[in-house]
């Protein structure tokens, strides 16, 4: 993730000089993307967000630049660390879907490549093994268990595959 998009708090210091009115129509395209226009920037949305602490810019922000076309907005690490709480979707005054709107650049996000690697790995174990973690019989022992049971992975493969989740990103 892009580490300078912390200088870019509130936009300060930023200029406007290539907006993208492309990916606001296909940002308009997602699920909530039709009411970006709504935003008022009033930031209930951000006040509430239990990973403010922890991005580079603020939910609020990320609105803003969606509707500015700004297609940096991949990049920033709200849309990975967004933990798909609803928070914000909820106390928006507006009734704006953020968290489903965040939903959509993630996909977005995906399909260009611009994913944590360990997303990608998770993604890959739970189509390969159905599962993200491989207990051990040691632990499994330690606490009296019986051994794990077989999990038919054809099976979770139909499910997963229905998902879309081995979608291909851009270039694989
Ligand atoms: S709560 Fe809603 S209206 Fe307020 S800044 Fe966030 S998205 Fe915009
Ligand atoms: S859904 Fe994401 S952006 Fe919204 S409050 Fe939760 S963590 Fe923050």
């Amino acid at each position: 993730m892009a580490e300078n998009w912390g200088q870019l708090k509130s936009f300060e210091g930023k200029k406007f000089e290539a907006l993208d009115a492309e990916f606001t129509k296909e940002v308009s395209k997602l699920i909530g993307g039709q009411d970006l226009t709504a935003c008022f920037q009033c930031a209930k949305c951000s006040a509430g967000c239990p990973v403010s602490d922890k991005v580079n810019i603020q939910v609020h922000e990320l609105m803003r630049m969606l509707l500015f076309g700004f297609r940096e907005v991949l990049d920033t690490d709200m849309v990975w660390l967004c933990t798909t709480c609803y928070q914000c979707q909820q106390r928006c005054p507006q009734g704006i879907e953020i968290t489903d709107i965040i939903f959509g650049l993630k996909n977005m996000a995906f399909r260009k490549g611009i994913t944590p690697p360990g997303y990608v790995t998770s993604r890959k174990a739970l189509y390969d093994n159905g599962k993200l973690y491989e207990p051990t019989d040691w632990e499994r022992d330690d606490l009296a268990l019986p051994p794990v049971p077989h999990l038919d992975v054809a099976e979770t493969r139909k499910v997963l595959g229905k998902t879309g989740l081995m979608r291909l990103q851009e270039g694989e």
